[in-house]
């Protein structure tokens, strides 16, 4: 049975409180999630879109309503430039930029030897390039300011490959490498970086999939369900907190188990 969401207030110790994110994909989904969990805990928020401008306008609201500033930036994350100029203006707006959540990310399933290069283009273009030129952006001001958090949303498939998932599997696993170095390559500035990398949560991806295959995918859970989006994005904001200062260069499994089936 789904695990009910904590109601979403600013009470609480506001541990982010003078910190900046900027979530691209924050418009929906687990990105909205995760936009809002880290308002909670006092953030201003950026909230990256491409193609959501009306979800991405509704999440500003709600994280205006609690208490934070935060603005909608559309940019297409397998453009560079557009990529540039979002940091840029973020920066204009709030100055620098401490906390960025790669979160933004595209399937397409295709077996193998049906796999156009197309499919396999846009995948690690947007899954792991448009990570990549968000983080060389994000990185310039958290040197400056010698602090700095990258959580990096990957997937379980990229530890246990996935039929149907090649494109999506290796981008993904680029990233856990990506980010490895990352890690050690900023750590001296105070930075650190992360991966989250989620089972099968629940989203409008997985909300598409026939009753049977969500059955198939479920009995295969040691925790025997779906995961909700906001359990995602109670890890992501711990990993923002001086709480989790010494952890850097790691994957953190979120999907009740799954990878411990094999
Ligand atoms: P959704 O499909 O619900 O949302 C995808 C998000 O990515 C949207 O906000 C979308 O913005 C954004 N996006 C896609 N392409 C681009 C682009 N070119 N430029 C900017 N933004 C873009 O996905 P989920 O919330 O389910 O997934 C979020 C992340 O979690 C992804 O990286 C996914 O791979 C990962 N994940 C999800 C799992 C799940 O079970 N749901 C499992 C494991 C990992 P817009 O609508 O504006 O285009």
């Amino acid at each position: 049975m789904a695990q009910s969401e904590p109601t979403r207030t600013a009470e609480g110790p506001q541990e982010l409180a003078g910190r900046v994110a900027l979530v691209t994909g924050g418009g929906r989904g687990i990105g909205k999630a995760i936009a809002l969990k880290l308002a909670t805990m006092g953030a201003d928020v950026a909230v990256n879109y491409n193609a959501s401008a009306d979800p991405a306008e509704t999440v500003v609201g709600e994280l205006r309503d609690l208490g934070v500033r935060a603005e909608s930036y559309q940019a297409d994350i397998t453009s560079t430039e557009q990529i540039d100029t979002m940091f840029e203006s973020a920066i204009e707006e709030f100055g620098k930029v401490d906390i960025l959540v790669n979160n933004a990310g595209i399937i397409k399933d295709r077996l193998l030897i049906r796999m156009t290069d197309d499919d396999w283009d846009r995948v690690v273009a947007t899954d792991l390039r448009g990570a990549f030129a968000c983080t060389r952006a994000a990185a310039r001001s958290m040197m400056k300011t010698r602090w700095g958090r990258i959580i990096n949303i990957s997937s379980v498939v990229a530890l246990a490959g996935n039929p149907g998932q090649a494109n999506y599997a290796a981008a993904k696993s680029g990233l856990n490498g990506f980010t490895m170095s990352v890690a050690k390559e900023l750590a001296p500035r105070n930075v650190t970086a992360n991966i989250v990398a989620p089972g099968y949560i629940t989203t409008d991806v997985t909300d598409a999939l026939s009753d049977e295959v969500k059955k198939q995918l479920t009995d295969h859970i040691p925790l025997g369900r779906r995961g909700e989006a906001w359990e995602v994005a109670e890890l992501v904001g711990f990993l923002c907190t001086p709480r989790a200062s010494y952890i850097t260069g790691q994957v953190l499994a979120i999907d009740g188990g799954l990878a411990l089936t094999g």
